[in-house]
């Protein structure tokens, strides 16, 4: 076997290319290979579980846009993608949920997704997972990812949960358990007070394995397919002029991310012939779901002036920044362990939906996100997504140059119900921000501001101020043989050619009703056992 050529290549060192380079070289005669465009996670603020205050302003990431959203009135918004290893788990809020069982049920029954309902897929969430509180039917300790609860959460964190109480919305001790309703403490992928990506949970143990080579700043740019077999994978490493051929014995598998797999699988002849035809590349094989089905959570807010220092904002200064440096280094504690979006929760803006159809996010200050404008003085931010959005977009190339961005087009609120309904999750975002618990930390609000009270007012600064939640799902959704969109068999491997796998988000038929990162990290885990033949 030469230097260049492995057994598995994996396409992307995210969220799943690391899961599945860590069980799939578990067996030292398998010869595996991690490809990564982006580089390495050494930087502090990759661990500290504040720096994801950093990160989505451009840290670790492609720095991609969507095309503007016609139903937002043109607006471009920006779509941060990670590029580094340990992918979106690397940068991301840290926030752990799953959604719930329905989510799973519905990918099973209505999209053929066959074996993976809740009670096939709960075994991986277990297998993936160690959890430092619970331990039952829905939770595990002992494995690769760190899930932790927040170590230093505010006394303005337990007045929201009053907030709730006196709106009739429960608090909820945990969110991945019995039922997703209520406010409460999110879980986070931390361990000791560190984020636990899935670079740090699944491949730092393993640095020593003699049979897995991760090969970072290298991109991808097209698979290498013959005879109607995925042979390899055509890269390019950074700083580096000629394109090298790395051949795959068994199999090749995408785990690009929602947006760059799709991207690859273009890239490579294998998408939409049309589409293909119009940038000048030879389709290899028309399968039109590639890239189509585009679903994501949109995001709306809420921000409050506090009535004193009652959140994080006053560490934008340099000295009490320096002190929580401190603070952290001692101690582990402080704002420096806070991912700053510690509590949130489910609810419903159509009470007679079948599970909470919106999450909220308490932010511990304002302006902690990319685009959103600082106050004064202390805030407190509620963000409130819609969570199964009925409309869907699209990942086009612009060109046939792979170094070139792709189209991101979720086509956001092209179904009036998503509208609707995600306005009436910004109105009780705002209802929970005036209840009278909440009186002794906030004075008022900001935005939308209390004039802005009719449709068309919410609608006008949602179109001025949405942002993406960071969940792309579904641009290779797995489905059944009769569907023409399905990317991939419930298998996961991709219809019409042999050794070609995508497992990653993108695989996902249906938004879950929840976060998006421990519903990947399950799906690598199942992924594996399929690639393995264990099922
Ligand atoms: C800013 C942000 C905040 C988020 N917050 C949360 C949260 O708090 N909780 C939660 O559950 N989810 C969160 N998410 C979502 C979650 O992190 C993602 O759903 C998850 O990481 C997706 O995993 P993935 O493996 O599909 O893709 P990624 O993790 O994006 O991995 C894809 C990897 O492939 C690499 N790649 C792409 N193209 C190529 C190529 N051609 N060649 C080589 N490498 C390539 C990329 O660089 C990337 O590292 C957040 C995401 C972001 C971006």
């Amino acid at each position: 076997m030469s230097a260049t050529t492995y057994d598995y290549i994996i396409v992307g060192g995210g969220s799943a290319g690391c899961v599945l380079a860590h069980r799939l070289s578990e067996d030292p005669s398998a010869k595996v290979l991690l490809i990564e465009a982006g580089g390495a996670d050494r930087h502090p603020l990759f661990h500290m579980p504040a720096g994801f205050a950093k990160m989505t302003k451009g840290i670790g990431s492609w720095g991609w846009s969507t095309i503007p959203q016609k139903h937002l009135q043109d607006r471009v918004l920006r779509f941060t993608q990670a590029k580094v290893i340990g992918g979106g788990s690397s940068i991301n809020a840290q926030i752990y949920t799953r959604g719930v069982p329905a989510d799973y049920d519905e990918w099973e029954q209505h999209e053929g997704a066959i074996g993976w309902s809740y009670q096939a897929v709960l075994p991986y969430f277990r297998r993936a997972e160690n959890n430092e509180r619970y331990s039952n039917r829905y939770h595990a300790y002992g494995g690769p990812l760190g899930v932790s609860n927040p170590v230093s959460p505010l006394p303005i964190c337990e007045a929201f949960f009053q907030a709730g109480q006196e709106l009739g919305i429960p608090f909820n001790p945990d969110f991945n358990g019995e039922r997703a309703e209520g406010l409460g403490y999110y879980q986070l992928t931390q361990l000791n007070a560190r984020r636990s990506s899935t670079s740090v949970a699944y491949l730092h143990p393993i640095r020593d394995r003699q049979n897995l080579t991760v090969a970072l700043e290298t991109q991808a740019l097209r698979l290498v397919v013959k005879g109607g077999r995925a042979v390899g994978v055509e890269t390019l490493t950074r700083g580096g002029n000629t394109p090298q051929t790395m051949r795959a014995e068994r199999e090749v598998i995408v785990a690009s991310g929602a947006i760059g797999s799709p991207k690859l699988l273009l890239q490579s002849g294998i998408g939409p012939a049309d589409h293909l035809r119009s940038i000048g590349i030879d389709p290899l094989l028309d399968l039109p779901g590639v890239g189509s089905n585009l679903q994501d959570h949109l995001d709306l807010f809420v921000i409050a002036e506090c009535t004193g220092h009652h959140t994080y904002d006053k560490y934008n200064h340099p000295h009490h920044a320096a002190w929580a440096g401190v603070q952290y280094l001692l101690f582990r504690k402080g704002p420096v362990a806070s991912s700053l979006f510690e509590t949130g929760g489910f609810w419903y803006a159509d009470r007679s939906a079948r599970s909470p159809d919106i999450q909220f996010h308490l932010g511990l200050g304002s302006g902690i996100e990319a685009g959103v404008a600082k106050m004064r003085y202390a805030g407190v931010t509620l963000n409130s997504a819609y969570l199964r959005p009925r409309s869907r977009g699209t990942v086009r190339l612009q060109s046939a140059d792979p170094t070139a961005a792709p189209l991101i087009d979720p086509n956001y609120w092209a179904d009036g119900e998503d509208r609707r309904l995600a306005l009436a999750g910004l109105r009780l975002a705002r209802e929970i921000m005036r209840q009278p618990a909440l009186k002794r930390f906030v004075m008022q609000e900001v935005l939308p501001g209390p004039g802005r009270v009719s449709d068309q007012d919410l609608f006008d600064y949602a179109c001025a101020s949405a942002k993406t939640d960071h969940h792309p799902v579904g641009t290779c959704k797995i489905g059944a043989s009769s569907d023409r969109m399905t990317v991939v068999t419930p298998d996961l491997r991709v219809v019409g050619l042999d050794g070609l796998r995508v497992a990653d988000a993108s695989v996902m038929p249906r938004l879950p009703s929840s976060n998006t990162n421990a519903p990947t990290i399950m799906v690598a885990e199942k992924a594996a056992d399929h690639v393995l033949s264990r099922i």
